[in-house]
């Protein structure tokens, strides 16, 4: 099936969801607000996976999430019941590490802004990784803060320990015109249990973005990295019969349009159905190209499709 212009339609249990089932090889799930709300999995969400499996077709989890590790990654798969393989799991700290040792030829150090789960992915490819979630310089006055003449790169990733002290000294790295400026993910936000919100790399990445006067280059989604990496790694990934299928609009369903997939918006994340309605009946070029082929109330919907 050729991919067609976005129409937002509820994906049917009939001859267009069939229909869709035997044209794509691949799928592609995000997994917070897909696979997991929290600590939860979202139910038929693990059947779905082993369905699909037992029909043949390739299952990969592209995560924006970059505080966990691949090891994180299966663990929670394993604690809630999913058969997943290491080889099948593309989060952004694994992404970042192989385009630091593989695609940037990162010969140096780098200065990490994030989490220990990020940290060791890097260290794991052979990386040499200042900063992360202990920074030796917290409580030094600036100017009694020294830079490592080693350092190469910078990666600002979602970091609850972000600080002046750190914001500094990522601009002061950044002084180097070839030092490398990555940022795992652009999320701005992420919903919280009871309404709440809190700040994402996006928001840390901008803060970085307007002190250094430079722009990051994100590695997660929309940006393709990940399908590239996925496509890399497992002998090619043809996006016409592939499909990805997410909660976010601005990264999932945008990732999935950047790649020439097609796309599912799942309802079960951050997402809602009138947001992409109102993306469909927008007039601006960047706001229609965020509309999902399909949506489903949850990814619990394909199950009665993988039944017979
Ligand atoms: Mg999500």
């Amino acid at each position: 099936m050729a991919a067609s212009v976005s129409c937002c339609r509820r994906l049917s249990i009939g001859a267009q969801g069939k229909e869709l089932l035997a044209a794509v090889d691949s799928f592609l799930f995000d997994c917070d607000g897909v696979m997991w709300d929290g600590a939860r999995a979202i139910g038929g969400a693990a059947e779905v996976v082993s369905a699909l499996k037992a029909r043949g077709k390739r299952v990969y989890f592209v995560s924006n999430n970059c505080t966990r590790s691949r090891e994180m990654y299966l663990r929670k798969f394993e604690a809630l019941g999913f058969q997943v393989q290491r080889d099948e799991v593309f989060g952004t700290a694994h992404c970042c590490a192989l385009y630091l040792r593989d695609t940037a030829g990162l010969r140096g150090k780098v200065y990490v802004l994030g989490s220990e789960g990020l940290c060791s992915e890097l260290r794991s490819a052979g990386i040499s990784v200042l900063g992360g979630v202990r920074e030796e310089d917290e409580g030094l006055a600036v100017s009694e803060c020294v830079l490592d003449s080693e350092v190469r790169a910078v990666l600002v990733g979602y970091d609850e320990n972000f600080s002046f002290v750190r914001l500094a000294k990522a601009c002061g790295y950044l002084k180097n015109p070839d030092c490398l400026f990555l940022a795992t993910d652009p999320d701005p936000w992420h919903p919280l249990t009871g309404g709440t919100v809190v700040p994402g790399t996006g928001s840390l990445t901008a803060a970085v973005e307007v002190a250094s006067n430079r722009k990051a280059e994100v590695i997660g989604k929309p940006s393709r990295f990940m399908f590239d990496c996925i496509a890399c790694n497992s002998g090619g990934l043809d996006p016409a019969r592939a499909l990805m299928v997410g909660d976010r609009l601005e990264t999932d369903i945008l990732f999935g349009v950047n790649c020439g997939m097609q796309t599912v918006l799942t309802l079960t994340g951050v997402s809602s159905l009138r947001e992409a309605q109102a993306n469909m009946a927008s007039d601006r070029p960047s706001q229609r190209k965020m509309v999902p082929n399909f949506y489903v109330d949850s990814v619990a919907d394909f199950l009665p499709l993988l039944k017979d």
